[in-house]
Order: C-alpha cells, then structure tokens, then sequence
C-alpha cells in the first residue's frame, strides 16, 4: 500500500517544490515506485520534471479532481523509470471553485487515489502556499504531513494556522493523519542568523525534526531551470546528497515501525 506524504506549509518560497520533486526523485532512486502529485496551479512541480505543458493539457491534475478523467490517464512518465507525475496548471484554480458545490469534496483527492495504492510505494503532494480546498484534500488524503521550513527570521510565522488546519482534518475527516516531520531547508552554516534560527528550531521542535538538512545549494536552484530533479543534474552536489538523505530517512521511518503512530506533538 502506497505511503502518502503531503509536503506543506502555507508560506512560498520555503522549499515545498524543491523538497516534493528531489525526494520523489530520490525515493525513486531507491527503488521505490513513486508518484508526485502537483496540487498547486503555479504547475512548479511539473517544470522542474521537463514534462511539457502542451502535453497533459486536457489530462491533469484538474481534470482527475472534478472526475472528467481517470486518475490513471493523468499521469505521465518522467525520466527516471519509477517516478511518475500527475501534472497541474492554472485549470486548477478552477478546481477550487467547482469542487465548492461537490459531494464530499474535501475527499477528491482520497477517493480519486484509491485505485492506486498497490501502483506506488510512495505518493508525493506538493501543495500550494495556502490552506484552501485543495490543501484540505491532500491532508485528507495523506498518511503523513510534511512541513518544509526556511532557515531564516520569521521562519515559525504562519505555522500556528497549518498546525490548527491539521487539528480540525485530524478531528473529522483523517484522525490517521500524522507528522513525518519538520525539514530545515536552505540552511547557510556560514550565515550566523541561519545557525541561530536553526538551533531555535531545534530546541523549540525536537524530535519532529528530521535528521537530513537540507543546505543551501545554487544546484538545487539550477537544475529545476533545465526540467532535472538534482540527481540527474548533479549526483555529486551537496543538494543530491541531502535528498539522498532524506529519501533514506523516510523509508527507514515507514519500514522500521510502520503501526507506530508519531502523534502531533508540537508545543506551539
Ligand atoms: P515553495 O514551493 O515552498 O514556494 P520552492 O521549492 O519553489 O518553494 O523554492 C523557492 C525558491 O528557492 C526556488 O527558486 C528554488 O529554486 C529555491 N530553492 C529551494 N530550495 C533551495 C536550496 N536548498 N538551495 C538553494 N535554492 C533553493
Ligand atoms: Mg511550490
């Protein structure tokens, strides 16, 4: 049965893209067949895959929400072997509106997935920078959420409204709905503000952050420009071993103890 992961956190720019396609990318590496959903109109994801826009754009994302197509014929082969994309583009902001009137329309997403879980091992959602609908699917959705976090002031604002989004998902409509952890992403060892921040985050989060880091990397930035997860673009960079890293650290979580619950426990 597929795992699946929500990479989440209302603020932009704080690395939800980057994370979603290199671990997807990583965790298909590791022999894991792997789908990586793109739930945010900005169609970010699907670039940063090369996969072209002309080609899925009567199949996508939208259009497996609002049930027009089947799940399986939005979704497309990317370079590496075992990974898959179910792309997105502005049609979705659509989707928001006319889920509005649906049945059930915050389980879209959960229902329109169920045909595929013995199709992956793992299920990647990159979410858009906000907690609408959409966001409200995929945590429904989801086995486990992920929550990105810049290294840098100001890193914690926000965070208080998607932890109070999980509480009322996790209250109604997925009580199974668990934390895989806190990412520390963009981190500078050489940027005092960045050391201090991250230390904060230690103290503050504990044990709900991850082990990997993710640093700083123009790699990372580069490689989504030439339509490359990071390790097609540059297997030796600094950013390819962290999601290298970090795609080790989630299968060793879901493998070691797959029952055991890590319940939200952030002291915010
Ligand atoms: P989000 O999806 O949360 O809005 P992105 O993943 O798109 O954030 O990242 C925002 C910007 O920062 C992008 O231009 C991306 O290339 C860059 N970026 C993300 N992570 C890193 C990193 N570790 N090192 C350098 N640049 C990064
Ligand atoms: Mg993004």
């Amino acid at each position: 049965m597929a795992k699946i992961i929500a990479i989440a956190n209302q603020k932009g720019g704080v690395g939800k893209t980057t994370t979603s396609v290199n671990l997807s990318a990583c965790l298909a590496a590791a022999e894991k067949r792997t789908l990586l959903i793109d739930l945010d109109p900005q169609g970010n994801a699907s670039s940063c895959l090369g996969v072209e826009k002309e080609t899925f754009a009567k199949a996508n994302v939208y259009h497996a929400l609002i049930n027009e197509e089947s799940f399986d014929n939005c979704i497309y082969k990317t370079e590496l072997p075992l990974l898959d994309l179910c792309p997105s583009n502005n049609d979705l902001v659509g989707a928001e509106l006319e889920l509005v009137h649906m049945f059930a329309r915050e389980s879209k997403l959960k229902v329109a997935l169920e045909a595929l879980h013995s199709k992956y091992d793992y299920i990647i959602i990159d979410c858009a920078p906000s907690l609408n609908l959409l966001t409200v699917n995929a945590f429904t959705a989801a086995h486990t959420y992920l929550v990105p976090m810049q290294t840098e002031y100001l890193a914690m604002e926000g965070l208080s409204q998607l932890l109070n989004t999980v509480r009322l998902i996790r209250a109604s409509l997925n009580p199974k709905l668990t934390l895989e952890g806190i990412l520390l992403t963009m981190y500078d060892s050489r940027n005092n503000l960045c050391k201090l921040v991250a230390n904060d985050l230690m103290t503050h989060f504990k044990d709900d952050i991850l082990k990997s880091i993710i640093p700083r990397n123009v790699k990372l930035s580069e490689c989504t420009s030439f339509g490359k997860p990071i390790i097609l673009y540059d297997i030796t960079s600094k950013g390819s071993e962290a999601y290298l890293s970090l795609a080790r650290e989630i299968i060793l979580k879901s493998e070691k103890k797959p029952e055991v619950a890590n319940q939200v426990k952030m002291p915010l």
